[in-house]
């Protein structure tokens, strides 16, 4: 059996091992350290925001944006419906409800339309959403321009998910600086890594500083321990933080690399007409971080998402669905959905994430574009 090729594992430059070393050869193992500052001051600079926390995963980050926006129970949260279930259950954790909005085709993410619809309803049944959560998914821009439009026009603050987005753009700016407060996600499978790991980004110092005192178990100044509130044991470690700097130096090379194999598999594919692939409209720059695929199940000869994943299956390579929406999963289904148009629906249906890892060699790629071709008797 070929060994196997997987969706997106992760890839290490050469200098994770040096700070992370630095770390242990100062004994700033934890709690704070040269790595963390590093690391915070590398985001920063990389994605224009003014503050940057780095924080234990990408749900931390979103948990956190939560409390500081003061959701708790009876508050309404604007979320897209089409998501990984991180984006969501923090809402769950604070008490409060997810109001879910539809997708559109041009970006897959939250449909300004259906999202002004969801506002509009809910402040006629007597209250506005007290947040709501913008995401890029797969690193596409969502209309960040009509979504911010929408959002201050009800004085809505937005909670921008770019977990997936590290180092794509809308325009001059990148992703996670546009909401009050943006989130990123260094899981292992996501563009850049720290094993896993998170952070929050915010122009306000104010909400980056309370931030790191709730992420720190929000010990008031006392030399006893002393608290006021509720506080999380969130923050990164200094050890982890080395290996997130030595990402850092690799993030562009990376973003090129995911491109490269978008590149590839759309002139792979070029001659089959029932496959398209994941929007990049203008003025939106996609760090491609997977290569996203829909059949189009009319003219594709029997060929369905569902085969192909099993065809890359009994190949060792691992292939998935697109995520399934969130107001279809059991623990989601009961609460609100704006989505007249069914696109998030139709998107899981007919949609397939190919092998997008950096480290895929090109007899991978050859052996992954294979499998497509085959099905389509190529
Ligand atoms: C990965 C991801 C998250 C969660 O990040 P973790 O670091 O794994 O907690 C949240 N939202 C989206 C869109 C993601 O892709």
């Amino acid at each position: 059996m070929n060994d196997r090729i997987w969706l997106s594992p992760p890839h290490l430059g050469g200098s994770e091992m040096k700070y992370v070393q630095e770390a242990f050869d100062t004994n700033w193992i934890a709690p704070v350290g040269e790595n963390l500052r590093c690391f915070e001051q590398a985001l920063c600079q990389y994605t224009g925001a003014g503050y940057a926390l780095a924080l234990s995963s990408g749900t931390a980050a979103i948990h956190l944006a939560l409390v500081l926006l003061d959701v708790g129970p009876g508050d309404e949260i604007l979320c897209p419906t089409f998501t990984f279930v991180a984006t969501v259950n923090p809402v769950l954790y604070q008490g409060a409800t997810p109001v879910f909005v539809d997708s559109d085709y041009a970006t897959w993410n939250m449909c300004p339309e259906a999202a002004e619809e969801a506002i509009r309803d809910r402040q006629r049944r007597g209250r506005l959403p007290k947040a709501m959560v913008v995401v890029h998914l797969y690193g596409q821009a969502a209309r960040v321009d009509r979504l911010t439009e929408l959002a201050a026009r009800y004085g809505i603050p937005v909670v921008e998910d770019a977990a997936a987005a590290l180092g794509s753009s809308y325009g001059s700016r990148k992703l996670g600086s546009f909401g009050r407060l943006g989130i990123l996600s260094f899981n292992g499978n996501k563009i850049i890594t720290t094993s896993g790991g998170g952070a929050l980004l915010s122009n306000e110092r104010e909400l980056i500083e309370q931030a790191r005192f709730l992420s720190t178990q929000a010990r008031d100044p006392a030399p006893h321990f002393q608290h006021s509130r509720v506080g999380y044991n969130y923050a990164l470690s200094n050890v982890l933080a080395g290996i997130g700097r030595g990402q850092m130096e690799v993030l562009e090379e990376r973003i090129r690399q995911r491109r490269a194999n978008f590149a590839f598999y759309r002139a792979a594919f070029a001659a089959i007409p029932a496959l398209s692939f994941g929007p990049e409209p203008a003025p939106s720059f996609s760090n491609r971080w997977l290569t996203c695929l829909l059949v189009d199940e009319a003219r594709s000869g029997g060929v369905t998402r569902e085969t192909l994943r099993l065809a890359f299956e009994a190949q060792n390579i691992e292939a998935r669905p697109l995520w399934k929406p969130m107001h279809q999963q059991p623990v989601y289904e009961r609460y609100p959905y704006y989505g007249p148009d069914r696109v998030a629906e139709d998107l899981f249906t007919r949609g397939l994430c190919l092998p997008s890892g950096t480290n895929l060699s090109p007899a991978d790629l050859d052996r992954v574009a294979g499998v497509v071709q085959r099905a389509f008797g190529r």
